[in-house]
């Protein structure tokens, strides 16, 4: 069975010169994660569908990444095929104008930072409050990214997925689609979407940009390893930052984990941490704020790997 699977990924290496047991911590923000089998950057869609389709019909299970900075991966890595799709780009354009504003077309490797530079050029409002979010289009589309005020499902016109079943592209509509709380329920890859977006002065939305900026690199640690805020603020009363500070945790480590002396909802990376290291400070910071509060904080991050 093991020399099958051996066999079915050294054809698919061959095939499609992918990189072998590539370590995932050089393609995560946290710079964590044990080795891929294999793994491809496709340039553009059709590329990415023939990969897949090939894997499909060698039984081998393929894991999606964009810029990596949701995810924390197992220090055993990741079996089958991960594709990461950061070059999946093409020009970003305007697609429509109407009443109701302009509607842009991305690709999904495309840098969510690209897009908001890309809507203060063309004075379109709708993107400000994205400042500061690293990661691609995508993976903010399938996190349902965004801060207390807004969130990318606000201006999800329409995605273009590749169905994992069929291997078929397809459309569907933003109201289609069930997004919740940094979640969009979907088991499709996500290619291409279109965002609609609100004509305003230029001036306006720069300023408002520029402001929410600084106050994201003001309270958050932006330059440090991590992989953003860990767990989800609860539905009602204090934020899981403010939770996890006000129990003492601030500064508390497990080896090279670290609960950010910036931010108390942010584990960073101060060296060489693994993820094993993050996983028991993640429990200890759930014990802790449980016994004191008696809430059970949710991961946010996306936990990938064997
Ligand atoms: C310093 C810092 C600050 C951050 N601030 C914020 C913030 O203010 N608000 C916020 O919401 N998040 C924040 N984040 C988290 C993260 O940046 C966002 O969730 C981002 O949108 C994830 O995009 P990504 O491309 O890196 O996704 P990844 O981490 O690569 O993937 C996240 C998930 O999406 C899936 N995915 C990715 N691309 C695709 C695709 N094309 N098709 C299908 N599935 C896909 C992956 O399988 C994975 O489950 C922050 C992170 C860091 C490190």
């Amino acid at each position: 069975m093991v020399e099958k699977e051996n066999t079915a990924v050294s054809t698919l290496a061959q095939e499609f010169k992918l990189l072998v047991d590539e370590p995932m911590k050089k393609y995560t923000s946290f710079k964590i994660g044990g080795p891929a089998d294999l793994l491809a950057m496709p340039k553009d869609k059709l590329e990415l569908k023939k990969l897949l389709e090939k894997a499909s019909s060698l039984g081998i299970p393929v894991t999606i990444f964009g810029g990596g900075t949701n995810v924390l991966i197992t220090d055993k890595g990741i079996r089958g095929l991960v594709v990461i799709t950061k070059y999946l780009k093409s020009k970003i354009h305007i697609t429509r104008a109407d009443l109701q504003g302009k509607t842009i077309y991305v690709e999904a490797g495309e840098r969510l930072s690209s897009v908001c530079q890309f809507a203060i050029r063309h004075s379109l409002s709708g993107l400000e409050y994205a400042a500061g979010i690293p990661g691609t289009v995508g993976g903010a589309i399938m996190m349902n990214a965004g801060t207390k005020s807004w969130k990318m499902s606000d201006i999800v016109e329409s995605i273009d997925i590749l169905n994992k079943n069929t291997l078929a592209f397809e459309t569907m509509g933003g109201k289609d689609l069930d997004f919740s709380y940094r979640r969009l329920n979907h088991p499709g890859i996500i290619v291409s979407a279109t965002l609609l977006l609100k004509e305003k002065p230029r001036k306006q939305i720069e300023e408002c940009f520029k402001e929410n900026l600084a106050i994201k690199n003001a309270a958050q640690p932006v330059s440090a390893a991590s992989a953003g805020c860990f767990f989800k603020n609860p539905t009602l009363g204090k934020s899981a930052g403010e939770l996890i500070e006000k129990s003492g945790l601030k500064g508390m480590r497990i080896n090279d984990a670290m609960v950010s002396l910036k931010h108390a909802n942010f584990i960073v990376n101060t060296h060489n941490a693994s993820c094993e290291d993050i996983l028991l400070l993640k429990q200890h910071i759930q014990e802790i704020v449980f016994k004191k509060y008696q809430i059970k904080l949710e991961t946010e991050v996306r936990l990938e790997g064997e």
